[in-house]
C-alpha cells in the first residue's frame, strides 16, 4: 500500500485559534521545536463521534507543557473544543485526533523564553488493519535497545516529543527484525513500557503493570485499571523484573493507539492470550464506543502499536 505523505493531504488543521487548509499548515525550519525539541502532544482517537478521554488528554497536554517550561495560549475548554471543532471540520465521527504545542521561531538558542507558543490539532482517519489472526496470538516484541530515562533525568510524565528519539530508533530496529514493537527497561533494569503503549502481565488471575512513575502514565493504562478493578480482578502496580517473565501466562499492551492488543512473544518469552486479556479487549473497545459490551466482539482491532 503506498504511504500518504502527511503534508500532501486533503482537509482542514486547526493552527492557532483558526482552521487552514492542510497542505498550508507549515512551520518556519528555523522554529525552536525543529531544532531543540521543545514539543508535546497528545494522541487521541473519536469513536461514534466523541473523543474518548478528551479532558484527560487535554489537561496532560497542558502539564506537558508545563514540565517543558512553556503555557498553552489556550484553556481547557478551548482545547477540547477546537478538538471536537477540527473532528467536525473534516467530516469524521471515528478519528485519530493529534494536537501538538510547540515553541515558534522566535529565538533559536537553549534559552528559550521569547519564543511564541503555537498550537494545532489535525484529525486523520485511522487505518483498520483487520487481522484478527494477529490480535488471536499476540504481536511479538523484542528488547529495546535504549532504557526509558530515570525522572531524574528527564521530564517523563511529559507526552515530548524529545522522548519519542529513543522510541523510533528501538522500533524501527523491531521492525528490521520481524517484531511488532520494542520492550523498554528503565534504568534500573525493571520492565518499563514498549515504543508507544504501557504493559500488563497476568499471572493466577491477577493482573501486574510496572509503577507508572518513570515513562508516561496512560490514560489506557488508567482506564484498564478501573476496568479490572470493577470486575473484581486484582491489579498490583509494583517493579516487574525481566526474570520473572516466565511466570505470566497473559501480557498485554494498551494505548490510545493500540487500545488493548494481546501479547505473545517478548523475546524468548511465550504467552498465550486468553479469556482476562480478551475479556478487557472487548470492554474496552465498547467502553470507547458508549456501546454494551457484548456488541465489542464485532468491531475492528488495530495491531498497530504507536504512539
Ligand atoms: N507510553 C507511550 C510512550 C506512548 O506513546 C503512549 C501512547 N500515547 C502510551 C504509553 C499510552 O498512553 P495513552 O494510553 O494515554 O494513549
Amino acid at each position: 500500500m503506498a504511504l500518504v505523505p502527511f503534508d500532501d493531504r486533503d482537509g482542514w488543521i486547526w493552527l492557532d485559534g483558526a482552521f487552514v487548509p492542510w497542505r498550508d499548515a507549515k512551520i518556519h525550519i528555523l522554529s525552536h521545536a525543529v531544532h531543540y525539541g521543545s514539543a508535546v502532544f497528545e494522541g487521541e482517537r473519536m469513536y461514534n463521534g466523541r473523543i474518548f478521554a478528551l479532558e484527560e488528554h487535554t489537561e496532560r497536554l497542558i502539564n506537558s507543557a508545563a514540565l517543558l517550561d512553556f503555557t498553552i495560549p489556550f484553556d481547557g475548554d478551548a482545547i477540547n473544543a477546537a478538538s471536537i471543532a477540527t473532528c467536525v471540520k473534516n467530516g469524521f465521527t471515528d478519528c485519530y485526533v493529534r494536537p501538538i504545542a510547540w515553541r515558534g521561531a522566535e529565538q533559536l538558542s537553549v534559552s528559550a523564553r521569547e519564543t511564541k507558543i503555537h498550537l494545532a490539532i489535525a484529525v486523520w482517519d485511522w487505518p483498520k488493519y483487520f487481522d484478527e489472526e494477529k490480535f488471536a496470538r499476540g504481536i511479538r516484541l523484542c528488547w529495546a535497545k535504549y532504557r526509558r530515562p530515570p525522572a531524574n533525568s528527564a521530564p517523563t510524565a511529559a507526552k515530548a516529543v524529545g522522548l519519542y528519539m529513543i522510541c523510533t530508533v528501538s522500533k524501527n530496529a523491531a521492525e528490521r527484525d520481524g517484531y511488532e514493537d520494542a520492550l523498554m527497561l528503565d534504568t534500573e533494569g525493571n520492565i518499563a513500557e514498549t515504543t508507544g503503549a504501557n504493559i500488563f502481565f497476568i499471572r493466577d488471575g491477577v493482573l501486574h503493570t510496572p509503577i507508572a512513575d518513570r515513562f508516561l502514565d496512560g490514560i489506557t493504562r488508567r482506564t484498564i485499571i478501573a476496568m479490572a478493578r470493577a470486575r473484581g480482578l486484582e491489579v498490583i502496580d509494583r517493579r516487574i523484573s525481566p526474570l520473572e517473565l516466565d511466570t505470566f501466562s497473559e501480557c498485554f499492551v494498551v494505548g490510545t493507539a493500540a487500545e488493548v492488543t494481546p501479547v505473545g512473544e517478548i523475546a524468548e518469552h511465550r504467552f498465550t492470550p486468553g479469556p482476562i486479556t480478551f475479556g478487557l479487549a472487548d470492554g474496552y473497545a465498547a467502553l470507547v464506543r458508549g456501546e454494551p459490551p457484548a456488541k465489542a466482539h464485532q468491531t475492528i482491532r488495530t495491531v498497530t502499536v504507536s504512539a
